[in-house]
């Protein structure tokens, strides 16, 4: 402190000439330098060279000194000590003043002056009762005591303020770090942190833990006593690896380890915790301590753990996954070539699963995949495993089984489980799935192709008319090859011209006249022999070729329809048919639409393109608006094959279809199923009312063509009833006569049928 001292002092006495002497001796200070070097020893202050410089002020009655002292202390400046007389007649005698100065200034000190007293001592000491800041100083006095007196009290009221600021500020200290250890100690309860020291020389005794490890179960007293505290800490399993650990944190120079153990609770529970070890040096590096953090992770780990488990399994249906499959695959694959039992993939497909899709809506599509993954889970035993591959696709690992057959045996069991009625919503429900398995062998190449294999049986299930099963076989492999080099000579055969096509007329009912002629395809294949389109427009489709034969279609079909104007010949259109991978394609089908239509000089609505119920869903699933876009255009377009997947008749509202087609498979049941019959009739009554054009198909005998004559006259027919696809010259024949005269007898003829060859590749 380097404030100057308080040396205020305040004279109360009624005699002024006493005033006079008190100034008097403070002011000389000649006569009292040996003191101040006196009062440097005693109380500590700095010896100084010049004289102490006093502030006196006087009061003559007790009332008047208790103004002086309010006054001062309302300055800020208040009174060191206060000379004060004993008997001041009129006014309070010095007792009273002193007893109201003090209630005023209780620090101020006091020196009684008297000659003589009208108390005892005893009683005035008794009546004060503040012995340490009241002296008495009996007249007649020296002036050196006067002098002494005043300098070392001012000291001492100054040495005393200073002490009591001393005080004051360490007790605000220890106060706030008070505070501050409480809050610590609040967050440390509070946090999931549990903080911990060792001494750092073996056998590293925990010589603190914080108390929240009460929170555990653990008391931190127990563990402290304990020389097993880790034992009692640490899962016996995990105690290896956190052993480890800590032997990396003595290494010298280590900054630190980092482990994750189960953590034992006091009830005998696991948590996982993440435990980091800080080693605490001196400056030679020789380890003091180890401070460990220990944080509760079991929350974090569960949530690891079920992300784990959804990477794993599919999100709708609670199945193993592609890749879990995939995984198990390999790992069966890699068991069975080192003598395990062998094992079967089957590879399922929903037959019919995107109408239900549409016409009920997705939740409902949700809700069979959930209970056909149920019904498969059911069929099958807990070594199987199940997954969910994507879309309506699922697939199960058969493991260990003994014969090829019980891989049959289980197809036939899921295809039982998934043709009963399925109640969604409400909506009873009737779906099929079509399989293909592919058994472990001891050939078997390797686990993708396994899967492969099943994909590849499953195909030829779907070919044949679905809801059945299909082994891989070797011969299926070579026939799928086979298929496959095929389509990868298709660019090539359109160079060769090896294509070409054929034409069957579609006449009106009513009439018998010719109204369009469809253009059907054929690969005069030069080892093969004539093909039909069923035999390569599949593959070239899942190969891409079908681009380009589309697009060579479409323009040999269009110089045909031109060549037939040319020379007069009435044919209101020309049908194409349009694959999926075309129809993609929006734009670039869209700009060559244009220009072969201008190239050959025909207008949009001489063209109408057939594009099968199961394109359109397709289509309608990726949102692709080609369709709209060709109508916009002026083409028409006809659903082909209706009534063979889904009868919708969302898509032809939707898309404003000029035809329906119905599909050969119902004409062919109409004659002996009388629901059958109905659904036709229905169909055409429909389409009829709407205003859309229906062409029946495959129409063959007569009773076919009554049953739809009398259900519509305007309906149009095509089939062999009236004539198979014919080569152009033929067909430009039938137009020249412009309509077919079927109404008499039936007709088949065999050898109208196209021949389907499948000659071994050259
Ligand atoms: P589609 O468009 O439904 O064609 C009708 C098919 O039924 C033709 O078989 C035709 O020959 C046959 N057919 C017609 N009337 C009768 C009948 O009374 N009885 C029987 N049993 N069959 C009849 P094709 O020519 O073998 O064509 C099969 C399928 O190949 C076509 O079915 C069509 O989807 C596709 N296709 C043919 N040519 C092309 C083409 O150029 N491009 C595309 N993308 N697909 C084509
Ligand atoms: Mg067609």
């Amino acid at each position: 402190m380097t404030t100057p001292i308080n040396r205020r002092v305040l004279f109360v006495d009624d005699t002024p000439t006493i005033h006079e002497d008190f100034r008097k001796i403070l002011a000389n200070d000649a006569a009292v330098s040996d003191l101040e070097a006196d009062e440097a020893v005693l109380f500590g202050t700095a010896a100084r060279t010049d004289s102490l410089q006093f502030e006196m002020a006087s009061a003559f009655q007790g009332v008047e000194a208790l103004d002086k002292v309010k006054a001062s202390l309302l300055a800020n400046t208040p009174y060191a000590m206060a000379f004060v007389d004993m008997r001041m007649p009129p006014g309070w005698d010095g007792v009273e003043t002193v007893e109201r100065l003090w209630q005023e200034d209780p620090r101020l000190q006091v020196v009684f002056c008297t000659a003589y007293s009208d108390y005892s001592w005893k009683e005035v000491l008794a009546r004060l009762d503040v012995r340490d800041r009241l002296l008495i100083l009996k007249k007649p006095f020296d002036g050196i005591e006067v002098y002494q007196l005043a300098s070392a009290l001012t000291t001492k009221w100054e040495m005393t303020e200073q002490a009591a600021f001393r005080m004051n500020s360490l007790e605000q200290a220890v106060e706030e770090r008070t505070r501050e250890l409480s809050n610590a100690n609040i967050i440390v309860q509070n946090s999931p942190v549990i903080l911990y020291r060792l001494r750092g020389e073996p056998t590293f005794p925990l010589i603190y833990i914080s108390h929240n490890i009460t929170k555990l179960g653990h008391d931190p007293k127990i563990l402290l006593a304990s020389p097993k505290w880790a034992e009692t800490l640490i899962y016996p399993e995990d105690q290896a690896k956190v052993g480890e650990a800590m032997a990396r944190v003595l290494v010298k120079d280590a900054q630190g380890a980092s482990i994750e153990f189960r953590l034992c609770t006091g009830d005998g529970a696991l948590r996982w915790v993440e435990n980091r070890y800080v080693p605490v040096r001196d400056q030679e590096g020789r380890l003091i301590e180890v401070e460990g953090i220990i944080i509760d992770i079991t929350e974090r780990k569960a949530a690891d753990e079920k992300i784990t488990l959804l990477a794993r399994t599919d999100g709708l249906t609670g199945l193993a996954n592609r890749a879990t499959f995939t995984e198990r695959l390999a790992q069966s694959f890699a068991a069975a070539q080192r003598g395990a039992r062998p094992f079967a993939i089957l590879y399922l497909d929903l037959d019919k699963f995107k109408p239900v899709n549409d016409s009920f809506g997705h939740p409902v599509g949700d809700l069979l995949l959930q209970q056909v993954a149920q019904r498969l889970k059911s069929c099958t035993r807990v070594t199987d495993l199940v997954a969910r591959l994507g879309g309506d696709e699922f697939a199960v690992l058969q493991g260990e089984i003994s014969d090829p057959a019980s891989a049959g045996a289980l197809a036939a069991k899921i295809q039982t489980a998934l043709g009963a009625p399925f109640l969604l919503d409400g909506n009873e429900v009737h779906i099929s799935a079509s399989i293909g398995v592919s058994s472990y062998v001891a050939s078997s190449p390797g686990p993708d192709t396994m899967l492969v294999q099943a994909d590849l049986a499953l195909y030829r299930s779907k070919d044949e008319g679905r809801n059945q099963y299909h082994f891989h076989s070797h011969e299926l492999d070579q026939e799928v090859l086979d298929r496959v080099r095929l389509a990868g000579e298709v660019v090539q055969a359109i160079d060769r011209r090896e294509f070409e096509l054929q034409y069957q007329p579609q006449v009106e009912l009513a009439s018998q006249n010719i109204v369009g002629m469809e253009a059907l395809v054929r690969w005069n294949h030069p080892t093969r022999g004539r093909l039909a389109p069923g035999l390569f427009i599949p593959i070239a489709e899942k190969t891409g070729t079908i681009v380009a034969l589309g697009h060579w279609v479409l323009d040999q079909a269009c110089r045909q329809m031109s060549l037939w104007r040319g020379e007069g010949l009435k044919l209101p259109v020309i049908a194409v048919n349009l694959s999926l991978s075309q129809l993609k394609r929006s734009q670039e089908l869209i700009r060559d639409v244009t220009e072969t239509l201008a190239r050959w000089g025909l207008v949009p609505s001489d063209l109408e393109f057939d594009v099968t119920e199961a394109t359109l869903a397709q289509l309608t699933w990726a949102q692709n608006d080609v369709l709209p876009q060709l109508r916009q255009l002026g083409v028409k377009i006809a659903i082909d094959d209706f009534g063979s997947e889904y009868s919708s008749f969302d898509y032809v509202r939707a898309y404003r279809v000029n035809h329906l087609k119905i599909a050969q498979s119902f004409i062919n049941r109409s004659t002996t199923d009388p629901e059958c019959a109905a659904t036709i009739r229905a169909i055409v009554n429909f389409a009829h009312d709407v205003g859309i054009g229906v062409i029946a198909q495959g129409v063959e005998t007569k009773q076919q063509q009554d049953l739809l004559t009398s259900a519509d006259a305007t309906t149009q027919a095509q089939g062999f009833r009236f004539s198979k696809a014919v080569g152009a010259d033929r067909a430009g024949d039938m137009l020249r006569e412009g309509r077919i005269d079927r109404r008499g007898e039936s007709f088949t003829d065999e050898s109208t049928q196209v021949q389907v060859i499948l000659a071994p590749a050259a």
